[in-house]
C-alpha cells in the first residue's frame, strides 16, 4: 500500500490478543537477507516458534525505534503477513480512533527517547 511510506508502522505494534505469525518460509527468507542459520534466526529474534519477540513498549523487534517511516529495518525481508496486511482492504489503523489512542502514544515516547528528549 502506498500509504505505508508515510506511516510511522502502527500495525507493528502488538496489541492485546493479536499474533504476528511466522512460517518456515518468512524465517528462511529472513536468514537469507541477514546472512545467519534459521536457527539464530528463532534464537536471537523469536518469543516461541511462531511469533517475533517485541520491546517493552509492544513494538516488533525489527522497527527502527528513531525513524516516524519506513521504521520497518527487515523490509525486503518482511514476513508474508506484514506483506499483506491490511489484505487489499482499507487499513484499519487509519480509520479507528481507538487503535490510534492505543498506538500513538507509545510511538512518541519511542521517537522522544531516540532523539534524547525527556519524556
Ligand atoms: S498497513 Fe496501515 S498501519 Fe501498517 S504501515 Fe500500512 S498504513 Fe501503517
Ligand atoms: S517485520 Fe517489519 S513490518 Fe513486520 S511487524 Fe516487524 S517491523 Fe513491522
Amino acid at each position: 500500500m502506498i500509504y505505508c511510506n508515510y506511516c510511522p508502522g502502527y500495525c507493528c505494534y502488538r496489541l492485546e490478543g493479536s499474533t504476528l505469525l511466522l512460517t518456515a518460509t518468512d524465517i528462511n527468507r529472513m536468514a537469507r537477507h541477514l546472512g545467519i542459520s534459521d536457527g539464530e534466526v528463532r534464537s536471537r529474534y523469536l518469543e516461541n516458534k511462531y511469533t517475533f519477540k517485541v520491546k517493552t513498549d509492544g513494538s516488533c523487534i525489527f522497527q527502527a525505534p528513531d525513524r516516524m517511516t519506513k521504521r520497518c529495518t527487515i523490509h525486503e525481508a518482511r514476513p508474508d503477513q506484514c506483506r499483506r496486511f491490511p489484505y487489499d482492504k482499507p487499513c484499519p489503523y487509519l480509520h479507528s480512533e481507538d487503535l490510534l489512542a492505543q498506538i500513538q502514544p507509545r510511538i512518541e515516547k519511542s521517537l522522544h527517547q531516540a532523539w534524547g528528549k525527556p519524556d
